[in-house]
Formats: C-alpha cells, sequence, structure tokens
C-alpha cells in the first residue's frame, strides 16, 4: 500500500540516503531506529516531498512519484494522504486546542466550521483532550501540545502518519502519556512510521523495526526476534549503546 523504491537523497556532496526500500501494509506500524544522522528524518521528509529526493519512487495507494518526474500535482496527492508529527509541537499559538485540530479541517478540506468542529471533538477523545479544547497552547504542557499535534496529524484522515521523534523534546515525566496515545493508533491499525529512540515503545507497539545506519537500512525484522536476536554487529553495537 505504501512503497518506497531505492530512494536516494545527497545533501550537496554528502550522500545521507543511498537506496532504500521499504513496504508497508495498510495498518502496519514500522518503527525506524538507528544512530544520529543516518538520515531518518531525511527519509520521513523525502516521503511527502518535504525534501526532494533526487532519484527513487513513493507509491502511496494509487499515487506513484518518481523523483525525477515529479509534478506538481504528484507531489499534492502524497501530502494529502500523509501527515507529519514533528519533534516540537508546531501548534498555532493563537488557536485553541480544538481549532488546532479544525484547521486543516477548514483550510485544506475545505469543511463547514460546524462539521469540522465535531470531528475535532471526537479526536480531542481519542487524544484524551476534552477538557482541554479552548485551551491556548501555551497552557498546555509539553506532552498535552504534542497530543494536539497528534490529533491535527489524525484530522486529515492520511494514509499514513509519519512521526519523527515525537517525544524527544519532552521532559520524561510527559513521554509516557504521548506513548500511550501513539500506542492507542497501533491498536487501531493506523498506518504509521514512527522514528524513535524509545525502544521498549518500539517493541511493544511496532510491528516491524527497520534499523538504518549510514543512509541504508541495514537490518529489519518483526520487534521480538530484531531485539533478542540481531543478526549485523552494527544492529547489536547500537543496541548495546541504546541499552
Ligand atoms: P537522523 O534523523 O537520522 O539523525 P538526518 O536525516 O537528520 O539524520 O541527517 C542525515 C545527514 O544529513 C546528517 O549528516 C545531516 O547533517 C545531513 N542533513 C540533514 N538535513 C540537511 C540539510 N537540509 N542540509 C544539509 N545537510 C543535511
Ligand atoms: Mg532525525
Amino acid at each position: 500500500m505504501i512503497e518506497i523504491k531505492n530512494l536516494y537523497k545527497n545533501f550537496g556532496s554528502t550522500a545521507v540516503l543511498k537506496g532504500i526500500n521499504l513496504k508497508l501494509k495498510k495498518g502496519e506500524v514500522v518503527a525506524i531506529i538507528g544512530p544520529s544522522g543516518s538520515g531518518k528524518s531525511t527519509l520521513l521528509r523525502c516521503i511527502n516531498f518535504l525534501e526532494t529526493p533526487d532519484e527513487g519512487e513513493i507509491i502511496i495507494g494509487a499515487t506513484a512519484v518518481n523523483a525525477r518526474i515529479a509534478t506538481k500535482e504528484g507531489i499534492g496527492q502524497l501530502r494529502k494522504s500523509t501527515a507529519m508529527v514533528f519533534q516540537g509541537y508546531n501548534l498555532f499559538k493563537n488557536k485553541t486546542a480544538i481549532e488546532n485540530i479544525m484547521e486543516p479541517l477548514v483550510i485544506v478540506k475545505k469543511l463547514p466550521r460546524q462539521e469540522a468542529e465535531a470531528i475535532a471533538r471526537g479526536i480531542l477523545e481519542q487524544v484524551g483532550l476534552v477538557d482541554k479544547r479552548d485551551n491556548y497552547p501555551s497552557k498546555l504542557s509539553g506532552g498535552q501540545q504534542q497530543r494536539v499535534g497528534i490529533g491535527r496529524a489524525l484530522a486529515v484522515e492520511p494514509d499514513i502518519i509519519l512521526l519523527d521523534e515525537p517525544t524527544s523534546a519532552l521532559d520524561p515525566e510527559l513521554v509516557g502519556e504521548v506513548l500511550d496515545v501513539i500506542k492507542s493508533l497501533a491498536d487501531k491499525h493506523m498506518t504509521m512510521l514512527i522514528v524513535t529512540h524509545e525502544m521498549n515503545f518500539a517493541r511493544d507497539a511496532a510491528d516491524r523495526i527497520v534499523f538504518m545506519d549510514d543512509g541504508r537500512i541495514i537490518e529489519e525484522g518483526r520487534p521480538a526476534e530484531f531485539f533478542a536476536n540481531p543478526q549485523n554487529s552494527r544492529t547489536v553495537k547500537f543496541l548495546n549503546q541504546v541499552r
């Protein structure tokens, strides 16, 4: 359903992605782990052409976009079928929690406000923030802001949510509530590609672990096998460093 084919990306003379191939089935949750600088964020950003890949193809459902012949329409379709959750929360500071979630519905999907509000109310329930609906971001904790960010991603009903270290900017005591929300989406089979350094979370929430190093996928597998019996020496070294 989602396929990344032979993806290459250079920044100047630095090769950052060196031929990435990855497929996700509908409803699958894949965790990407790997050392800092290995190209994880760049990979996520290339999927919706936030960065333009040099070579390769992104296929999401009926949309296939080849980097070499990408059209505006193709890129627009990819952006419609994906949603991204960043490290920081990227909320509109002058909008309340519910307005932040309504925003893409009103602006992108062009829904009438009443309809957008009804959907946003349902999403606030999913992310456990019904009682904070009228709070501005400054009156929300970091964890609550990130849950609004996840809600905003959910609002547009994307085919896949891309999450780039969604908890790494949070104080440790706020990480759990955000991971719980992501876990609940995984349990509902929301298709997700999650870059994370939370190994326990990756083991619990993901269907598959992908280990990246130096612009390549080095190893992948089901969490239980991957963590119990990593095959590649680079995977072993990385896991020893983070555990
Ligand atoms: P990760 O998310 O795994 O830490 P990144 O994808 O952020 O890795 O970065 C991979 C490499 O690409 C790093 O060496 C980084 O310095 C470089 N890089 C990332 N973004 C840019 C950019 N916009 N311009 C130049 N170099 C970049
Ligand atoms: Mg990164």
